[in-house]
């Protein structure tokens, strides 16, 4: 028998023993202490830091991702993660004391964060391993269960997951289940307590149906075209630099807050354009197709996806810089385009990859309206020296998250919340977003037995009700008018 064969199939009978064992387990109350979060937060940074090499052995595998990417946007960013989180946890667990209202008084009251249950992230493959690990640094970070369902589209990361984890972790509260749409639908038909997807915004659809018929809370962490609008007030080559390192220096372009186009000026776009190419040779040579320091595109319907873009005949005249592929080894260079038309298809999907339009307006301030005229964004950047146009732009636009004067940066800041708005999604995470994003925040009043006033009970008179409103009211005089008058009904 084929060794597929053998391989027993995931099906919904699967997911809801595997679902039922981590609900006794969370039931239990084992994952809630701080020990428990705290012993797996470790052995994830134990894994990251004894795998190191098999990390990246699987994400070249995947993706050809150079290793200087890899150092700094998913084994970095998971460390940092991991080292906030260690570092913070004593304090998020803590509940945030608040005041009370004189209409409980005597009371005192607070916050208590507690775990949400069993938990679902399911990832995308464009940065496999953070994309996977980050989210479950908060589910665990919050004393939750959690399930990783790694996209199959990264197979090479998807099976370094499910090895390490299942080593590593303490499998009778966290799994991995490895497959694509038949075993993520298995999942997905099971009562989950949060379910934290990734990806595009038509299986977030599926993934927001499937919850709702559980009244399952869901993050949604999506993608969008995010506008660059570049202001002719800049220092040229450190912007230049930046849409790079923001665009092509970023996996290629295949990252959900890459520069998907740019506005900028039509007198301004052909210095801007040189600047690029000259720019974009400097990093990644005369041929980038080459270049050792770009990744390539993740699979060949991605890559016919991206080549209908450029194939489109509104746009295939338009190419000022690259434009050369080659589908034997999945490679696009860094392409730029002039003056798209907005009804082209270029500028009507999410472009995730190394094509970057370029629309032209007469004012600046112009770009805005083409920004709003669009889905919200996952991230909007500006360009400019300007204080009156960060500002108005700041203002403005309406996105998951805002740079000005540089690209995807933003996701490296902990204190600010990673999502998006709209369009772009729905939930945040990172830092003590990730905590939240997995704990339900739950109200605990405290009050004792003395100061049990008779006025809260019927039989109501006129005075009572009075006094009731005084209180609800939060009025000392009304309270002491009341008193007074109570007296003398
Ligand atoms: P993908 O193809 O890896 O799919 C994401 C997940 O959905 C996978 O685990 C996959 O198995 C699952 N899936 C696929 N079809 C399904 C179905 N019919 N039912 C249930 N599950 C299904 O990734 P993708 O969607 O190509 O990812 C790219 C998109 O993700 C882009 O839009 C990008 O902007 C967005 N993204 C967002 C973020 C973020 O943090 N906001 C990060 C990365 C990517």
């Amino acid at each position: 028998m084929a060794e597929k064969e053998l391989k027993k199939i995931f099906d919904s009978e699967s997911a809801c023993t595997l679902v039922s064992e981590l609900r006794k387990t969370f039931n239990t109350g084992k994952t809630k202490s701080y020990e428990w979060r705290v012993s797996q937060l470790k052995n994830l940074q134990k894994l990251i830091e004894e795998h190191e090499k098999e990390i990246i052995e699987a994400l070249q595998t995947d993706l050809a991702k150079p290793e200087a990417e890899i150092h700094v946007g998913e084994i970095g960013m998971l460390k940092s993660s991991l080292k906030t989180a260690l570092n913070e946890l004593r304090n998020w667990m803590m509940p945030e004391k608040v005041k009370t209202s004189m209409t409980t008084f005597p009371s005192s009251a607070e916050i208590l964060p507690e775990p949400l249950g069993v938990t679902l992230v399911i990832s995308a493959w464009n940065y496999p391993i953070l994309l996977s690990i980050d989210p479950m640094i908060g589910a665990i970070a919050a004393g939750n269960a959690v399930v990783l369902k790694p996209s199959e589209v990264a197979p090479a990361s998807s099976s370094f997951l499910a090895k390490y984890l299942g080593e590593y972790m303490d499998s009778s509260a966290i799994r991995v289940v490895e497959g694509a749409i038949p075993e993520t639908t298995a999942l997905l038909e099971q009562k989950w307590d949060k379910i934290f997807y990734t990806g595009n915004g038509r299986i977030g659809r599926i993934v927001m149906g499937a919850a709702a018929k559980h009244l399952t809370p869901v993050a949604l962490e999506l993608g969008g075209k995010c506008p660059v609008i570049v202001d002719s007030v800049i220092n040229l080559q450190v912007a230049t630099r930046r849409i790079i390192g923001g665009k092509w220096a970023f996996n290629n372009g295949q990252a959900c807050v890459s520069a998907d186009y740019i506005i900028t000026t039509k007198e301004f776009a052909p210095k801007l354009i040189d600047s690029l190419k000259h720019e974009i040779e400097t990093c990644f040579g005369t041929n980038p197709i080459e270049s050792k320091d770009i990744s390539r595109i993740i699979n060949s319907n991605h890559f016919d996806r991206l080549s209908k873009l450029l194939d489109d005949e509104k746009v295939s005249g338009k190419i000022v810089c690259g434009g050369q592929r080659d589908k034997s080894c999945l490679r696009i260079a860094p392409t730029i385009l002039l003056d798209v038309p907005e009804d082209s298809l270029i500028m009507n999907e999410e472009i995730f990859g190394p094509l970057l339009p370029i629309l032209t307006v007469d004012k600046i301030e112009d770009s805005f309206d083409i920004v709003t005229s669009k889905e919200k964004p996952l991230a909007a950047y500006l360009f400019t020296n300007k204080n009156k146009l960060k500002d108005e732009f700041v203002r403005t636009i309406s996105a998951g998250g805002t740079v000005i004067n540089d690209i995807s940066l933003h996701l490296a800041v902990h204190t600010l919340p990673f999502g998006g708005v709209g369009e772009s999604g729905t939930g945040s995470y990172h830092g003590k977003f990730s905590f939240d994003a997995f704990s339900h925040k739950k109200a605990v009043l405290y009050r004792s037995f003395t100061g049990d006033a008779s006025v809260r009970y019927p039989p109501y008179s006129n005075g009572k009700v009075r006094m009731l409103k005084a209180l609800i009211n939060g009025s000392i005089l009304g309270i002491i008018l009341a008193l007074f008058k109570l007296s003398k009904d």
